[in-house]
């Protein structure tokens, strides 16, 4: 059976845009700040995960919270900096851009073993939740193969990213896959 990432909020499975809606609209607040996290989806538990490295999990935490250094927060610095996304050259870079409407994120998404399309969430820490929901009471133990890998396809979406501006070679997409496998 092949690997899935199941969403909990509808009977198949499957993501719907109104079941996310549902969500969004019940008891969490819809907001790209991550400071809401920590009460209903008991987001502090996020820290007793075992099964992934600390580096990627500090790392999340700080996304979530809007708290790396993607270019349209250099900008506020430097408003001459060119906040342009590396990859697409196109949209401003943030963290909602990078991991989920960049077109190599939404390749990344659909061409890995999740094949997701996760440019339906507004948020990047929409998408949080909704892994942190589904993942549930196997947040602990030994998850579904499906967590390790998005949270390290997270991961090397920023190493892409830093690749890309530091060393100017892009790793295609296929590339950000396999080394997220590893
Ligand atoms: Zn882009």
């Amino acid at each position: 059976m092949e690997d899935q990432l199941i969403w909990s909020l509808t009977p198949h499975g499957q993501f719907t845009t109104s079941s996310a809606y549902r969500l969004l609209d019940s008891d969490l607040p819809c907001s790209s700040n991550a400071n809401f996290l920590y009460g209903e989806c008991e987001w502090s538990n996020f820290w007793k995960l075992k099964w992934i490295h600390p580096k990627i999990m500090i790392f999340i935490w700080r996304a979530l919270n809007d708290a790396i250094s993607t270019r349209n927060k250099l900008k506020l610095w430097k408003p001459n900096f060119d906040s342009c996304c590396p990859f697409c050259l196109f949209e401003e870079e943030s963290v909602d851009h990078l991991f989920l409407f960049c077109p190599i994120a939404k390749a990344v998404w659909f061409g890995s073993d999740l094949g997701a399309r996760f440019d339906l969430f507004k948020h990047f820490p929409e998408l949080m939740i909704s892994f942190w929901i589904s993942l549930g009471s196997a947040y602990l133990s030994s998850p579904h193969p499906s967590y390790p890998l998005a949270f390290s396809i997270i991961w090397h979406l920023w190493l892409a990213h830093n690749v890309v501006i530091f060393c100017g070679v892009v790793w295609p997409p296929e590339l950000v896959i396999c080394k997220a496998r590893e």
